[in-house]
């Protein structure tokens, strides 16, 4: 069963999907340590073993060489064990009090280098861009299917976060919804909008940069930082400092320093955290169609943006029972420690490892 289900209550949409479960390796019990396949001897995603996940989307590869073999830099393909289904159309489910939509949705891997070992911290600038602008060609994709109303684009690293797959990927769900999480931003845009005229996160990146108590590091206009209200230790937002509602419109020169702020903030988490696991999360507009629909102003009002939670603390009762958060360190003092971190020489490394591949995109 597939099905996106709406709570009565308080509007939360949550996804039942018991094909999740069959997963070989992900279906943990929480109390139970995780099994990652960490072995390239174990792993879908090498070069070579191309038939071991569905056929690719899309694929940055070497020309000349054709889909679902090797000569790939960053390959795409469905997710094997989706949690919504490709196939049929949405449709709303009224019974009494209870509203369902089947479970259609697009689910897909990025498999974002050939190399089983190197996280997205130790990939050189142009390899992250090269992913970033992955995304946005996939954002751009799955928002013309008119079934879609939102594509999220997120990365679990580590056992903490959830992933189950050691080999350097992130996720990509697009939904018949707008998810909760985007509406509230979205809302809480369109509300301070309204009131004062200004996009909020314009108006906060630049009391963050006025009052930099707050700064983790900032460069070309992208400004990373921890969120005041941060609900994880050592959050970090990333932010273009120049009003964008949209990822996908993001050009190529901002996907660099957007990389090159990603690979700091994560060299430096790592230095303050050591090995840590984490989830990325993308916040960009929602589909065009749903935009119409519900945010009619929302390019004005929204801002993208990326957001990185270090999972060091495990949400427990108060978290899930109250949707309260307790973080036990103040966001201006994982600030005060991020800035002052030195990560000159890690990024530097950079220069030697620069790759120039011979590649286009394939599959559009
Ligand atoms: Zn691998
Ligand atoms: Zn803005
Ligand atoms: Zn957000």
């Amino acid at each position: 069963m597939r099905e996106l289900r709406k709570d009565p209550i308080i509007s939360r949409w949550v996804i039942i999907s018991s094909e999740r479960g069959r997963r070989p390796k992900e279906n943990q019990r929480e109390d139970e340590d995780a099994t990652v396949v960490e072995s390239t001897e174990d792993c879908p995603f090498e070069m070579g073993r191309e038939s071991s996940t569905p056929p690719e989307v899309y694929a940055i590869r070497e020309r000349g060489t054709a889909p679902d073999t090797p000569g790939w830099q960053v390959r795409v393909t469905p997710n094997k064990y989706p949690a919504l289904s490709p196939e049929g159309e949405p449709t709303l489910h009224e019974h009494g009090l209870f509203v369902s939509i089947n479970g259609v949705g697009i689910h897909e891997m990025v498999i974002e280098t050939p190399d089983h070992s190197r996280q997205l911290d130790a990939q050189p600038v142009e390899r992250i861009a090269l992913i970033l602008g992955v995304y946005q060609q996939r954002i751009r994709t799955l928002r013309q299917d008119p079934r879609v109303a939102h594509v999220l684009v997120f990365r679990n690293q580590g056992t903490g976060a959830g992933a189950s797959l050691h080999h350097p990927h992130s996720q990509i769900v697009a939904t018949p919804i707008i998810p909760n999480r985007i509406e509230q931003e979205l809302g809480g845009s369109l509300t301070y909008w309204q009131r004062t005229g200004h996009c909020i996160y314009c108006d906060l990146t630049e009391q963050v940069r006025r009052e930099s108590e707050f700064v983790v590091h900032q460069r070309d206009g992208v400004l990373a930082f921890c969120p005041y209200a941060s609900i994880f230790p050592y959050e970090v937002w990333i932010v273009p400092e120049e009003h964008a509602a949209d990822f996908a419109d993001a050009d190529d020169r901002l996907l660099v320093v957007v990389a090159r702020v990603l690979k700091t903030v994560l060299l430096k988490q790592r230095e303050a955290l050591g090995e840590f696991s984490y989830n990325l999360v993308l916040h960009t507009v929602p589909a065009p169609q749903a935009v119409e629909r519900e945010f009619p102003s929302a390019s004005t009002h929204y801002h993208w943006h990326i957001e990185l939670y270090p999972r060091l603390t495990k949400p427990a009762g108060c978290e899930w029972g109250a949707g309260v958060f307790i973080n036990p360190v103040p966001p201006e003092e994982a600030a005060r420690h991020l800035r002052k971190l030195d990560v000159a020489a890690a990024m530097a490394g950079d220069a030697n490892a620069r790759e120039h591949p011979d590649s286009s995109p394939t599959n559009e």
